[in-house]
């Protein structure tokens, strides 16, 4: 491609609304524009990308003996009603509705869809296993779209469902799923890791995220020198127990005007943050549940919601909590909170002279003991796990790093079927519900996590199986005949060897095309200039590690051709 001729937009300025490098370098080197919060147009460069992926994508996808298939981004209400989800999925499912009033989902995920074709199709457990996949834009109104594609609203996902006869053959594809998602972000040039993850809205029994490591990643993993790796939704560990040793004082109440923080409580009275118990009021199945944590540590929502038996469980509303509790947010407290179930996590248990909200406004309650002052329904495990508490397995002290998560395994069972009626007819003759996976990648998400991995203060440094051309060809002077003559019989000779090349053979200043080369970040520059003509050579630079070399005229496009074969 001439730039001269190509929609390569760069800029210099970082776009305001950008925080991560990765979002930065995407509208910078023109990969991108935003259309609106969380949608975006991809432009050449970007779609080039995309699209090197998603062949990546496809052909590991195919190795496995998966068929791709292309469902609609539109399905309608009444399937999403049968599971339950059109309720469960809550804001985040973008809902649209027809001329006749008829309800629609922007599809999030296709697990009902795809379960409405097999139910229709398949009759026999001879038919199974098999898995459909396919790579498509999803729909999601997230509530915070940000880093551009790392959190969109509209964006690419390959989604696969797998059916099968028994567990066991669910184990075997699952690995298989997982085993192919290694060799995807193998062959992106990632550095990342499988860990254990929680199941979330989609459901299921088990399931497996596939984590980028990177600083601006959204997730926490939680890990353990012993192997143990698992995001912070999921892991388990041991809080240790914090006590003061003290006498069980007096319970008293406190005013503490406008004092509504862990920080704010802690500071005006004195107190550490650890001994300040929170009260949180959450809505589970409509009913409001109290539960309880040291200050200084966070509810795990996920666990929460399994120790309550629920699907999700959301924070109350300030309406629900004026009832519930009779004081406005931030002065809740179990002590005489009556008519309301109190889940407690076990860290509390033991503690002693605690401070806690009065249920009134501006009032606190101090030398607080739980099983005297108050008692919950029950103690439970709903803490996040979080470095330096113990591992669940070696009891060592857990680590953490931040991740992007990429791609995530579940193993369904019968969630889906069993809702829809899906079933087969089993080798006895009697019918089953089928049993299932499921299996996502995100594919532009994929692209931002490899610029987040591959960058440096220039700009992209693209691993060649991603990067939109694998050469540039960088004319210094165009006004120059003899440049502009070799490099354009370069050019030729590239594009006939089938070398994807990009070619800057605009009027610009050497400093301007420098500087975009190193942004757009191809992974070898051919420099061709009159310098180097005198020598007989034009010069290579490869972007990820800057070595430099000259490579004869004579024989050039060879010879460019085989360091591009070699390259990383
Ligand atoms: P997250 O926890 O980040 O919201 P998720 O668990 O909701 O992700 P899945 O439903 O498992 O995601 O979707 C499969 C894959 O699709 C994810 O692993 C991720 O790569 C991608 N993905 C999910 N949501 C988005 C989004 N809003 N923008 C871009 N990619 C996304
Ligand atoms: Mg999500």
């Amino acid at each position: 491609m001439r730039w001269s001729k190509a929609l390569i937009p760069t800029h210099k300025e970082d776009p305001s609304d950008a925080e991560t490098t990765s979002h930065k370098l995407m509208i910078r080197a023109g990969l991108m524009r935003k259309l609106t919060s969380g949608v975006y147009s991809y432009l050449p460069l970007g779609w080039r990308t995309i699209r090197k992926v998603e062949t990546i994508v496809r052909e590991e996808m195919d190795h496995t003996g998966a068929q791709e298939i292309h469902m609609p981004v539109l399905s309608p209400a009444e399937l999403w009603k049968e599971t339950g989800r059109w309720d469960v999925y809550g804001a985040e499912l973008w809902r649209v509705r027809d001329r006749n009033g008829r309800d629609f989902a922007l599809g999030p995920t296709h697990e009902e869809v795809v379960t409405d074709i097999v139910r229709n199709e398949i009759r026999s457990y001879r038919e199974l296993p098999f898995n459909l996949y396919q790579i498509q834009t999803k729909f999601r109104d997230e509530i915070r779209p940000r880093f551009g594609v790392v959190r969109a609203r509209e964006f690419m996902m390959k989604d696969a469902y797998s059916f099968h006869r028994d567990e066991d053959s669910l184990d075997e594809t699952y690995r298989i799923m997982c085993d192919a998602y290694s060799r995807i972000f193998d062959r992106c040039s990632l550095t990342y890791r499988p860990v254990e993850a929680a199941t979330g809205a989609i459901g299921g029994s088990h399931s497996h995220e596939f984590m980028v490591l990177s600083d601006t990643g959204e997730s926490e993993v939680i890990v353990c020198d012993c192997g143990y790796a698992a995001t912070d939704e999921r892991a388990e560990g041991k809080v240790a127990p914090m006590t003061s040793g003290e006498e069980p004082g007096e319970m008293k109440p406190v005013d503490t005007p406008g004092m509504k923080t862990i920080e704010e409580v802690s500071e005006f009275l004195g107190v550490e943050p650890w001994r300040l118990v929170k009260t949180i009021v959450y809505e589970v199945d409509g009913r409001p549940v109290a539960v309880l944590v040291r200050g200084d540590r966070e509810i795990n929502e996920s666990k929460l919601a399994a120790a309550l038996g629920s699907e999700v469980v959301e924070p109350a509303s300030p309406e629900v909590i004026e009832r519930t509790t009779g004081a406005p947010v931030g002065f809740a407290g179990p002590v005489g909170l009556d008519g309301i179930e109190i889940i407690a996590d076990h860290s509390v248990e033991p503690m002693a002279n605690i401070v806690v909200g009065g249920n009134r406004a501006d009032v606190h309650m101090t030398n607080v003991c739980p099983g005297r002052d108050f008692e919950p329904n029950a103690y439970r495990d709903v803490v996040l796990v979080r470095r330096g508490d113990a591992c669940p397995r070696c009891g060592g002290p857990l680590d953490s790093f931040r991740g992007i998560e990429v791609s995530q395994a579940f193993k369904l069972g019968t969630k889906y079927s069993e809702s829809m009626n899906a079933t087969f007819l089993d080798e006895d003759g009697t019918a089953k519900p089928l049993i299932m996976g499921c299996y996502g990648l995100g594919v532009t998400r994929t692209v931002a996590a490899i610029i987040e991995q591959h960058n440096d203060e220039n700009g992209i440094a693209w691993p060649k199986a991603v990067a939109p051309y694998s050469v540039e060809i960088l004319a210094v002077n165009v006004k120059s005949e003899d440049v502009r003559n070799l490099a354009d019989w370069l050019y030729r000779e590239l594009c006939d060897r089938r070398i994807d090349a990009l070619y800057d053979d605009r009027n610009e200043s050497p400093g301007v095309k420098f500087k975009d080369a190193d942004l757009v970040g191809m992974p070898l520059r051919i420099t061709v200039g009159d310098r180097g003509i005198k020598k007989g050579i034009v010069e290579a630079r490869v972007r990820a590690t800057g070595e430099e070399s000259e490579v004869p005229i004579e024989g050039a496009p060879d010879r460019i051709a085989k360091i591009v074969e070699t390259l990383p």
